[in-house]
């Protein structure tokens, strides 16, 4: 029941959608508008059930409001699920309704590329809504290429308290997928001297870092397990739970997977481990923050960009340091003194 759901209570506003014609079916999630309208990737996927589309668009869609907040970036938090139909694909007709979509919700919602969605669909999408960013014709481009570099930064910050090393030369990282976030980081590290062990569940990407990336390359199921130094998430959240966590063996934990954490004591668990975590929503938002100038062009926006990328995107490495350093002080985990100052940042 969506009414009991924990995130439910928490929101703005949750709409379902529907459009017979195309059979599109979409949930959009506005969790907090209190610094801007909000703002969030669309997520195209196939979920057990509606009920599991609409809880992972809820806490996507929190997720968001935290990541804004803490970047620094002037908008609200939301998110929205596009349900995938595994007996048919997706055409060009329902990313054009789920335009028409994002023009009826009027600018309170203004959206991008998550997993399943590309640059291409995006362009598609703002042929008919202004409210789409992650384009070439209006803006940056691939947001994952602003994450991927923000993860790269978050995971120097990381190196430097787990392992008190200013430099990755031979640091041991475990990167569980290489999409477009998973395979750009990889390649960063490899240039900077680490040593890689990967993962995918498509084959040909894993033999193409094998080659390309000179990484080491292990099963789907056995990237959690692989002793190395940092384990960075790239594929899918909902990963950490006691479970899990007790069968680890790194020092810490940087990646852009969103909601990396399954469950409430998972957090506590790593700290009982002494595994360091990045929180997902902090080292994450190198696409939100590089996506700014083209959400401020959109209609009916306030927000004003002042400083270089590249300066914002620095800005990740040393936001992590100094919730390491409050959650240190407060005896607390990373991801409770990161959500704890996401909430003072939107009223909650
Ligand atoms: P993507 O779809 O391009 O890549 C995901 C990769 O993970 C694919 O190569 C896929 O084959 C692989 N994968 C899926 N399940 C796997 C499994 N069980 N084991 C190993 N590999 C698996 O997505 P992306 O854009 O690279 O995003 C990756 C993660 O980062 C997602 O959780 C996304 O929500 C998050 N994120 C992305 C961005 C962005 O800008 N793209 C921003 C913030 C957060």
């Amino acid at each position: 029941r969506y009414w009991d759901l924990p995130e439910f209570d928490d929101h703005e506003q949750t709409c379902l959608f529907t459009d017979r014609e195309t059979g599109l079916r979409v949930v959009v999630a506005i969790h907090s508008t209190h610094l801007g309208p909000a703002c969030g990737g669309t997520r195209y996927w196939h979920y057990a059930s509606d009920g599991d589309a609409v809880a992972d668009a809820l806490r996507l869609s929190r997720a968001m409001s935290y990541k804004s907040a803490l970047a620094g970036v002037a908008m609200g938090g939301g998110k929205a699920v596009m349900l995938r139909d595994p007996a048919r694909p997706r055409t060009r007709e329902q990313l054009l309704a789920y335009g028409g979509v994002l023009n009826r919700l009027n600018g309170q919602f203004a959206t991008g590329e998550d997993v399943g969605f590309s640059v291409a669909d995006c362009e598609i999408i703002r042929t008919v809504s202004p409210y789409v960013g992650g384009t070439e014709s209006a803006g940056a481009g691939d947001p994952s290429i602003h994450t991927a570099t923000g993860v790269f930064n978050g995971l120097r910050g990381v190196v430097k308290r787990a392992l008190d090393r200013d430099d990755l030369q031979g640091v041991h990282v475990a990167v569980q997928g290489l999409g477009n976030v998973g395979w750009r980081l990889a390649e960063g590290l490899a240039q900077a001297g680490a040593r890689l062990t990967v993962t995918d569940i498509d084959a040909d990407r894993l033999e193409r870092a094998r080659v390309a990336l000179n990484a080491e390359t292990v099963a789907p199921d056995a990237i959690l397990g692989v002793e190395a130094d940092i384990l960075a998430p790239c594929a899918l959240g909902g990963l950490f739970d006691s479970v899990t966590v007790a069968g680890l063996r790194v020092r810490a934990i940087a990646g852009a997977a969103n909601n990396q954490l399954a469950t409430a004591d998972a957090g506590a668990a790593l700290r009982a481990r002494g595994i360091l975590y990045a929180p997902d929503f902090v080292i994450n938002a190198g696409g939100v923050i590089g996506a700014a100038e083209e959400i401020a062009a959109m209609p009916g926006r306030n927000i004003r960009v002042t400083r270089p990328i590249e300066d914002r995107l620095a800005d990740i490495e040393t936001r992590l340091l100094d919730i390491f350093d409050r959650a240190d002080r407060a005896g607390e985990t990373p991801e409770a003194t990161a959500m704890a100052l996401g909430r003072e940042l939107i009223g909650r």
